[in-house]
């Protein structure tokens, strides 16, 4: 399924005329005289030894490093949570894991009840934009809630976005220079002159490494760290776009990690699992260019979900509403370079909390969690470990057999229960408890238990993640066969992982994706099939309902997302998802009530607004073309958006804005649709006798395309153009 799906086009010509493009759509910016702008960017799976700021001899980072210089570097900062969706609710929202309760990827959404820093900041006039790199911080997952503009394209067929896991398939994302040229195409576009706020993810260092473009070479026996001199890279370009905007000065920076990686410290090569501090700490640094003077660098132990709280303060902003529902707090009173002994104090005193539930979502082992106090950290599992960071900060040796360990579990529990008070309703992603004895009755549940991790009592019953880092490095060799394209080998793995322990449900996505890359159609369907019995949340149901959708089952897929929008009747990937069947099966009227039912719930879903604009162009419904071009006014950076419009308007006879989107298409696609649009040009130029244009837009394709498919199309192309 992901086959034959590799980008087309990349090369430095393109960039050149991506870039002449950006300036051709004139700046009309500049700052607020009196109001500053922000932007937070968050580098995934980043280790703060791998920056030089932080002391790394053998990464170049140089770009990262000048923000360090002249800002302030946090030496000790915290992750909430070694996994990128609940750390970025986190720092969005200024609170932990037990109130937000996004808890793994692709689970649950972004609750209502948070204080959203983008919808914070939207309210206070500024404009929002936010450009991510991987889909567990889709749109759907609610990341895109108060951003005006929010880019999250990844031109990858439904099917492939979805069929894949963390730790085995790889997450569907984007290259970091893709980040960095969509800020600046929008830095140059915005049409305020107020002040921004953007939040720009970089995923490049997570897993699988490829050594970062163009660094692959300076990196051979090192590929983790070649990516993140790729990243730093690529937020040299961001740093430039400012600079040539003129908004460098008035513009400042918040730079933090998700979590970092394992590298195998403790046993782990990537992270999620376990909550050492080769996961946990994170690069922190804040740049504030209109502070006159700021700490260089800051030992107090602070946390991600002390970013929300910080940027509004830095910009002047109160925090709203009441007290306690922002958990985390600004670090400004420790960016004065001497603070007094008093505002550092009450920093230094703080527990703070983090934690991982994926070891239990994923293999129902147990979920871990934690706090730091001070130089103090303590971690409750089925075995506690307690650690002095100041002597041990590799945490080699627990304290734990030498020292009374009540005391750390009750102030957890303390803390834990404090985190929880007043915690908003959450969009439900699991079944109910009546639910589950329904589907048991009828024969539907597995041998698996679908419980909440939060309501277990008793860790040491659960098998210790930390002991089962043997069954875990099978999933590495799993990863490392996938990369190395022995799929059907990675397959087997997988399979024996699954047989010896079905709670393992990594290793049963893994079989059920490969076996429908690898068109083992059979033992696909019963793979997910069972995986809908045993797992019914989310990430499965809805997983399982791509896999049959792709693959025409189309009513055991409408099963899968009937059943999600009856568990959660605001889930719009889920309702869009029913739409697109009902418009296979010739449902139009079925399927116009889903589209505008999901848009409804979020009237900037993109697939729901797209979707519903060429359902009314099928129905012949006049209306198509004004709901065209409000989804392309809402995503102008959207290839598939620009290309499906273009087709739409030459089709409808207006050639010359036809051309105008197709020619965006091509412009902005990194994927199969930059060959595309100019093939749909080329076709117009020749039907209209412009030879040497259509023959234009043919060498395009053969100059920058990597897709032989494509460039077989275009070489025959050019040869019939010859002869003409
Ligand atoms: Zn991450």
């Amino acid at each position: 399924m992901v086959d034959g799906q590799r980008p087309t086009g990349n090369s430095p010509r393109r960039l050149a005329s991506l870039l002449v493009f950006a300036a051709a759509l004139s700046a009309c910016g500049g700052a607020h005289p009196t109001r500053h702008n922000l932007i937070l960017i968050t580098l995934d799976t980043t280790r703060a030894d791998r920056l030089g700021c932080y002391g790394a001899q053998s990464v170049a980072t140089p770009n990262l490093d000048r923000v360090a210089a002249s800002g302030t570097v946090f030496d000790s900062a915290f992750a909430t949570a070694p996994i990128t969706a609940p750390s970025h609710v986190s720092m969005l929202s200024g609170t932990f894991p037990p109130f937000h309760q996004v808890r793994d990827n692709d689970v649950a959404v972004v609750p209502d009840g948070v204080q959203w820093l983008p919808e914070v900041l939207s309210r206070h006039g500024f404009e929002t934009a936010g450009i991510v790199a991987a889909q567990p911080l889709r749109a759907a997952m609610g990341f895109s809630r108060g951003f005006q503009y929010f880019g999250d394209q990844f031109e990858a067929p439904k099917g492939s976005l979805i069929i894949t896991n963390l730790h085995t398939v790889g997450v569907v994302s984007r290259p970091g220079d893709r980040i960095s040229e969509e800020f600046t195409l929008w830095l140059n576009d915005r049409r305020g002159s107020g002040p921004f706020f953007v939040w720009l993810h970089y995923y490049d260092p997570h897993w699988p490494w490829h050594g970062g473009r163009g660094y692959a070479d300076l990196y051979v026996d090192a590929p983790y760290d070649g990516e993140i001199a790729f990243m730093d890279d690529c937020i040299g370009e961001v740093l430039q776009s400012l600079d040539r905007a003129g908004l460098g000065e008035d513009t400042g920076l918040v730079v933090i990690a998700d979590h970092g990686e394992g590298l195998m410290d403790h046993g782990e090569l990537t992270h999620a699992m376990l909550l050492y501090n080769s996961t946990l700490r994170v690069p922190f640094i804040v740049n504030l260019p209109w502070l006159d003077s700021q700490a260089r660098r800051v030992d107090v132990p602070v946390s991600g979900a002390d970013v929300m709280p910080t940027i509004l303060d830095a910009l002047g902003i109160d925090v709203e509403g009441p007290a306690g529902v922002v958990q985390g707090r600004s670090l400004l009173p420790l960016l004065a370079p001497s603070p007094p002994a008093g505002a550092v104090e009450p920093f230094r005193e703080r527990r703070l909390y983090f934690e991982t539930f994926y070891p239990f979502f994923h293999y129902r082992w147990s979920p871990l969690s934690g706090f730091i106090q001070g130089t103090t950290k303590y971690i409750h599992g089925p075995v506690d470990e307690l650690y002095d960071l100041s002597g041990d900060p590799e945490e080699l040796a627990s304290l734990a057999e030498s020292s009374e360990l009540a005391e750390p579990a009750t102030r957890l529990g303390e803390l834990d229960s404090e985190l929880r008070r007043g915690r908003p309703e959450v969009r439900r992603y699991l079944p109910s408890r009546d639910e589950q004895a329904k589907l048991q009755a009828l024969g539907y549940l597995g041998s698996v238990a679908t419980e909440d991790p939060e309501t277990i009592d008793d860790r040491r019953a659960l098998p210790n993640p930390n002991k089962e880092m043997e069954t875990f490095f099978k999933y590495n060799d799993i990863l490392g066969l996938i990369q190395r394209g022995r799929r059907a080998d990675a397959l087997e793995i997988a399979a024996s992982i699954a047989a010896a322990d079905p709670n393992q449900k990594d290793a049963r996505l893994t079989v059920a994706s490969l076996s429908a890359q690898l068109g083992r159609v059979e033992s696909a369907d019963r793979a997910f099939t069972d995986l809908v019995d045993d797992f019914p949340d989310k990430d499965v149901l809805y997983k399982a309902g791509v896999y049959f959708q792709e693959r025409g089952d189309l009513g055991f897929a409408r099963q899968c997302f009937e059943q999600l929008v009856e568990r959660d009747p605001r889930d719009v990937e889920a309702i869009t998802a029913l739409a697109e069947i009902a418009v296979s099966e010739d449902r139009l009227d079925e399927a116009r009530r889903h589209f505008e039912n999901a848009l409804a719930q979020d009237p900037w879903f993109r697939e729901a607004m797209l979707g519903l604009a060429l359902l009314l162009d099928r129905q012949g419904d006049a209306e198509a073309a004004g709901r065209f071009a409000a989804v392309a006014s809402r995503y102008p950076f959207d290839p598939l958006v620009h290309y499906d419009y273009g087709v739409y308007l030459l089709r409808n006879g207006e050639a010359s804005r036809a051309v105008e989107h197709l020619r965006l298409t091509a412009t902005v696609s990194r994927g199969p649709l930059f060959a595309a649009a100019q093939f749909a040009l080329a076709a117009y130029f020749e039907q209209r006798g412009d030879i040497e244009q259509a023959r234009a837009c043919l060498r395009e394709v053969v100059v920058n395309t990597d897709n032989p498919m494509a460039l077989r199309r275009a070489q025959t192309g050019l040869e019939a153009l010859a002869n003409r």
